[in-house]
């Protein structure tokens, strides 16, 4: 089943590799940290029940380095990262729900955020911001696999006294929790994956599973390459070095002094 991780933004009492420990505050003196932690619990539950196996970045009150939490997502092959904050303004007169992309994002990153703007915004109904891109940490590429779908949201400004109010019951922080989670099902490959459960296929016994070696670890495989040779595939995951990705070694077993190296 895909993997998902959730960001529960801020954490601690100090600055980690970029992550600041708390930002927005309320005026009852709620801290931003406290809240995005309350909803990513609230997420994880909300995907675990939609069938997806769900990582968090922290469960605690713990500051992690913006690259350590996406390298929670790399090192998990996460099919989609979000991560979890509340806004705060100067004036303390902004309001509404806003999602941000690194602005190096890939397109299955911004049709994340699309659905997260879309279903977050409907639970909150407050001002649309929109989806924005800047050169976020937590979402960086080099930090990430290309393959991960990830965006941050903004889910409204905790520095408004009646927004504070609502963010304390977990009535509505189970709402927006749900929401991410019907975000996370509204992409394409999770449709697919929602209609094979509906019909309750054995979704593994269709294809065979993507093996997932352990760092540096070898994945022999019998294959047959492009010129038809049967062929042992050494499959080494990148991990270990990060490399970012996965190299093969093709060892052709007909003409065993024959090697290709794919990077
Ligand atoms: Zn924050």
């Amino acid at each position: 089943m895909a993997v998902i991780v959730i960001d529960p933004g801020d954490g601690g009492t100090r600055i980690v590799g970029g992550s600041s420990p708390n930002n927005a505050t309320g005026p009852a003196g709620t801290k931003e940290k406290t809240l995005a932690l309350a909803v990513g619990l609230a997420a994880r539950t909300a995907l675990t029940a939609r069938g997806y196996t769900v990582f968090t970045t922290r469960t605690s009150d713990v500051n992690l380095g913006l690259a350590a939490r996406a390298h929670v997502a790399r090192d998990h092959r996460a099919s989609a990262f979000v991560s979890i904050h509340l806004n705060a303004s100067d004036r303390h007169t902004a309001q509404g729900t806003e999602t941000w992309l690194h602005t190096r994002h890939s397109a299955r990153s911004k049709r994340l955020a699309d659905h997260v703007q879309a279903r977050v915004l409907a639970v909150t109904k407050r001002r649309d911001r929109g989806v924005k891109a800047k050169g976020l940490g937590v979402l960086s590429p080099n930090s990430h696999d290309p393959q991960t779908a990830c965006c941050l949201v903004e889910v409204s400004f905790l520095d408004r006294a009646d927004e504070e109010q609502k963010l304390l019951t977990p009535d509505y922080q189970n709402a927006v929790a749900s929401a991410i989670g019907d975000a996370v099902d509204d992409r394409p490959q999770s449709r697919l994956r929602r209609a094979l459960r509906l019909f309750r296929l054995p979704v593994l016994g269709l294809w065979p599973a993507r093996r997932r070696p352990a760092a540096g670890a070898v994945d022999n495989r019998i294959g047959v390459d492009s010129a038809g040779h049967t062929c042992a595939e050494e499959r080494l995951t990148g991990k270990r070095n990060h490399i970012g990705g996965t190299r093969r070694v093709w060892e052709q077993i007909d003409r065993p002094t024959v090697f290709w190296v794919e990077q």
